[in-house]
């Protein structure tokens, strides 16, 4: 079942609770997936290769067993999460004048991001599960560590200026970010 029409947002406000009560996101939910703020169903055929893709507003997998679905649509988030973080770090890169190297997804259990000093900057695929806001935040932040490598008075006023919504963005994070970072598809 989707969220809805409204904004895919809606349950999501730092603050709002660990159990975000009369909300749409409930984490313990099983058969959904989570994309944008939004609860995706996931649809198993129970056959064919195991391949995850959206079809009217449904997650269908193909795959046999349990194993063959979950690694679908681990694949498939990986995906969802590439195919909106690449051109972020482009265009951002571009304004800013920031240029990173390559871009990593990975599944870090404690972190959203990091850059290293080569100027490989990574990302949490999970980032895609909430506000493309706070993804959006993020990919400025590890941008900004390309320009300096560390968290000083310096760097947080460059991010203020390069992405005025920080502060909100950081806070939400922080909030949900336990829960996030531990979540997985119950199918
Ligand atoms: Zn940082």
């Amino acid at each position: 079942m989707s969220a809805g029409a409204g904004s895919p947002l809606r349950g999501f406000h730092p603050g709002a609770g660990s159990d975000a009560a009369g909300g749409p996101i409930d984490f313990t939910r099983s058969g959904v997936v989570w994309l944008e703020g939004e609860a995706v169903l996931i649809e198993p055929t129970g056959t064919g290769k195991p391949l995850a893709r959206l079809r009217d507003g449904r997650l269908v997998v193909g795959g046999g067993g349990r194993a063959q679905v979950l690694a679908a649509i681990d694949r498939w988030y990986r995906r969802e999460a590439r195919q909106r973080i690449e051109p972020l770090v482009e265009v951002e890169g571009q304004r800013l004048g920031l240029e990173a190297g390559k871009v990593r997804i990975g599944n870090q259990r404690t972190r959203w991001g990091s850059c290293s000093t080569s100027g490989t900057v990574s990302f949490n695929w999970r980032l895609v599960l909430g506000r493309p806001e706070a993804l959006h935040y993020v990919v400025v932040h590890e941008l900004m560590h390309l320009r300096h490598h560390n968290h000083s008075r310096d760097f947080w006023n460059d991010l203020a200026a390069a992405f005025p919504g920080f502060r909100e963005e950081a806070r939400w994070l922080r909030v949900n970010e336990r829960r996030l970072l531990q979540w997985k598809p119950r199918i």
